[in-house]
């Protein structure tokens, strides 16, 4: 592309469109530390971001056509006009501070670490410029973003297109485990330019010479700290490994560890460095409060809860599978439109879920961490912790889907009296105070319940739903009713309100105060299931005990052990991101010198079974065996 070389050219020889304060725009820039974390923000912090220098504009940058003005804020970073038009058709108007602070470095083609989180607008941040600097023309890979989970890949794969959907010639290819292999294979062949994967899988394609990476000019790592949890990270090095030297890696990362840094010390040159911290005031766009209830009286505290506060969209999240399943019937049967999001839901069910979330025809979505970790929908109003969080960052990750796109947020978290002692925890990990709230009695819910009736009500009467000719005949049917009773038109739009409710009673009757006078003590069952519940992942993972695996759970055995330096995390994460289990549905493990043994739930599809025979992990292929078989 002769434009993206001219604006490399400009860039290089003159002084850049200065943006962000504090930051003095230098060949080789400073650190730069942005106040303002979520787009929501940017309008927010626009005080906090100088306007660009006078002097420095005057030496254009920028766009060829020089006949029209600049569409957007985001011409001053020098973008073709495809990419600005590309902008302007999904409503990108303003950059947020992180596409302010890293798209200019990543224009000259610099190394860059950005600590951001998700919802801050980091995909534009790289995705921009580097589909500046593609040749469309050439028909092999030159970028390559790398992603802990299939969803986020997808989620990354479709912003690229349609940021480049002006383009011609771009190729955006996403590749996941437990998505077809020959069909992607298909796409690598056709040829493509950008490919957007999990780790494992990209490293098959890599190794079977389906994935030719020595035309690669960018490698991005995305929510790197993510892929360290879940044990991708030795992968993420044999790629970066294998990378030609002469390429620009980007690495996005919510959090810092020290194994991150250390990677970024090692495989990036002199990058430059983008912090957006988080802002009191963001944080408080979420408004988070908890509650504390027994274990055997959740499930009736989160019926209450969303009576009272159910918004228009609603995650609710669970800690396993089953409990997943146990709430989202529960919710069904009272009413709700509500949909399930586990590890189990196969991957195009799993797209069609977040798509009728988006667009309203659910309501409810019910899901496991890993299997909602990155979704993106404006529309979700409230997240109710249904199941306390394993950490404060799977905490900040859970809120994180609440808030979006400048909306304001609520996020309720459900503690059971023993688990209150880790509140402090989560306020630390959020860096304030997550307000106590009482279950929602009788008189909050009917209140809200007569609130909602007259919305539906002023609503019907001002956006009548019903087809023209069934209205006429529902005026006659009152007229009829009012002349044949005698009865006054308030009288009549009573009975017919009563009508609407189907026999059911409006209001709850009885006891105000929840929770007192609930029958029965906890059965056995639910005091069996709550303790199991309570079991902290990491203890369930290193048990060492001789027992056979739970009940619904198979034994496997899998061909790494200790002497390939294997750990739990590595084997959790691989098996999640392939099979599109959930890390927490994934037992014991347990790991001898030259094997380890793995719980997985019963029923395992074919298909999967044989992709995680085919599955590396250090890089060693697993095998897997159904023990004592
Ligand atoms: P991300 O942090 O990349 O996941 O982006 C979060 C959300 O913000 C996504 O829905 C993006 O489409 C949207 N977004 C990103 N940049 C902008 C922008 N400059 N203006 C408006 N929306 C944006």
């Amino acid at each position: 592309m002769g434009k993206a070389a001219r604006v490399r050219d400009t860039h290089s020889q003159g002084p850049l469109p200065a943006c962000v304060e504090g930051f003095t725009r230098l060949q080789h820039p400073v650190t730069q530390i942005i106040d303002g974390s979520t787009l929501a923000g940017a309008a927010d912090s626009q005080a906090a971001i100088e306007q660009p220098d006078e002097d420095v504009l005057a030496t254009p940058a920028v766009v060829d056509d020089t006949s029209q003005p600049p569409t957007s804020a985001f011409a001053t970073f020098g973008l073709c006009r495809e990419l600005l038009d590309g902008l302007a058709a999904i409503g990108f108007e303003e950059p947020s501070p992180i596409q302010k602070a890293a798209i200019p470095e990543l224009m000259l083609g610099r190394d860059l670490v950005g600590q951001a989180q998700t919802g801050t607008g980091k995909t534009a941040a790289f995705g921009l410029p580097l589909l500046e600097r593609l040749e469309p023309g050439l028909r092999t890979p030159q970028v390559l973003v790398l992603t802990p989970t299939r969803e986020l890949a997808m989620q990354v794969a479709e912003a690229f297109n349609s940021y480049a959907s002006s383009m011609k010639g771009v190729k955006v290819l996403p590749i996941y485990g437990g998505a077809d292999f020959r069909d992607q294979i298909q796409h690598l062949r056709r040829g493509v330019q950008i490919v957007v994967g999990t780790p494992g899988r990209v490293m098959d394609h890599m190794r079977q010479g389906t994935l030719d990476l020595s035309g690669l000019r960018s490698l991005v790592l995305d929510e790197a700290d993510e892929m360290l949890r879940m044990g991708f990270i030795d992968d993420v090095q044999w790629v970066l490994e294998q990378l030609p030297a002469e390429r620009q890696v980007v690495l996005f990362s919510a959090t810092m560890p020290n194994e991150i840094r250390r990677i970024s010390q090692k495989y990036l040159n002199d990058p430059a460095e983008v912090t957006i911290r988080q802002k009191a005031a963001d944080g408080r766009r979420i408004r988070q409060r908890h509650l504390v209830v027994n274990g055997p009286q959740k499930l009736e505290a989160l019926e209450r809860v969303l009576e009272a506060e159910g918004s228009e969209g609603v995650i609710i999240f669970a800690r396993t599978k089953a409990i997943t399943l146990t709430v989202a019937e529960s919710l069904e049967q009272h009413g709700y439109d509500v949909a399930v999001l586990n590890g189990d839901v196969p991957q195009n069910q799993r797209e069609r879920t977040i798509e009728r979330l988006r667009d309203g025809r659910v309501n409810v979505l019910v899901a496991t961490d890993v299997a909602a970790r990155g979704l993106d929908v404006d529309r979700i109003g409230l997240v109710i912790n249904y199941d306390i969080p394993f950490d404060g960052e799977a905490y900040v990750h859970r809120i994180g889907r609440t808030g979006r796109a400048g909306r304001n947020g609520e996020a309720i978290l459900f503690l059971t009296p023993r688990e209150r002692r880790f509140l402090g925890g989560l306020e630390r990990a959020v860096n304030q105070p997550i307000e106590a709230m009482e279950v929602p009695g009788n008189a909050s819910i009917n209140q809200h319940r007569l609130d909602r009736l007259r919305e539906k009500l002023t609503l019907a009467l001002q956006q009548p739903a019903g087809n023209p000719e069934e209205r006429a005949l529902l005026g006659e049917i009152l007229q009829r009713v009012a002349q044949e009773q005698s009865c006054s038109p308030d009288q009549l739009a009573l009975a017919a309100l009563e009508l609407s409710l189907g026999g059911k009673p409006l209001l709850l009757q009885g006891e105000e105060r929840w929770g007192q006078s609930r029958p029965g003590a906890p059965s056995a069952r639910d005091r069996d299931r709550d303790r199991s519940e309570r079991r902290p992942f990491q203890d369930r993972h290193s048990e060492r005990s001789e027992d056979g695996p739970e009940e619904n759970m198979e034994r496997f055995r899998i061909e790494v052990g200790w002497r390939d330096r294997v750990k739990p995390g590595n084997i959790v994460g691989a098996i999640a991101n392939e099979s599109g289990l959930t890390g927490r549905s994934i037992g014991k493990i347990r790991i001898f010198d030259a094997h380890s043994t793995v719980d997985l739930p019963k029923g395992m599809p074919d298909d999967v079974f044989a992709d995680l025979r085919r599955l590396r992990v250090m890089n060693k292929e697993l095998q897997i065996s159904r023990l004592g078989s």
